[in-house]
């Protein structure tokens, strides 16, 4: 995914529990990309005490709305057994895009840490800034760029691989089609 590009690395702000909590979103995200699922991944946590954590269920769910950030919420939520998200962070490896930014407002959580940025649906500062758009009645903490290139990497990994795979049963259709018009 070549659009997707590493603006700047971690700044202040960003603790030590942040930085662990996107390490663990980052393999909970490769682990998602050997079930087909484009690999991002989102970790809920208060303190250090981990809440929630989801990557994208898209495909296995068929649910439109099942990106990583909304499950974990949901999920947040449910645990608590409280809507409001206030006193809690979350640690997601892209940007949230405009639902999941809607969602994490919603949430009134209380800060969003993410990795790389996306310029196809990124929605914190990329083509929207929800979490800090003052029109809107709770602000997000944000804090973007959290080990970044490795967010980046894992996605161009999988959109490479998925290429790959989508020529070679191009090239195999393609063959087994020579097949049957030679016959
Ligand atoms: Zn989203």
């Amino acid at each position: 995914m070549n659009s997707l590009r590493l603006v700047r690395s971690a700044h202040s702000g960003v603790s030590d529990v942040d930085v662990r909590m996107m390490e663990r979103a980052i393999r909970l995200a490769r682990q998602a990309a050997l079930d087909g699922e484009v690999p991002i991944a989102a970790i809920v946590y208060r303190g250090e005490e981990i809440l929630a954590e989801a990557a994208n269920n898209r495909e296995r769910a068929a649910d439109p709305t099942g990106h990583a950030e909304v499950v974990a919420i949901r999920e947040a939520g449910r645990k608590l057994g409280e809507w409001r998200l206030d006193g809690c962070s979350m640690a997601v490896t892209l940007e949230p895009c405009p639902m999941c930014a809607g969602a994490a407002v919603n949430a009134r959580l209380g800060r969003l840490v993410y990795g790389a940025t996306d310029p196809k649906a990124g929605a914190c500062e990329t083509l929207y800034s929800i979490p800090s758009d003052v029109r809107l009645n709770h602000r997000v903490e944000m804090f973007g760029g959290v080990l970044a290139n490795q967010c980046v990497e894992l996605l161009r990994a999988f959109f490479r691989e998925r290429r790959a795979m989508q020529k070679k049963a191009k090239e195999t259709a393609r063959a087994a089609d020579a097949v049957r018009r030679s016959a």
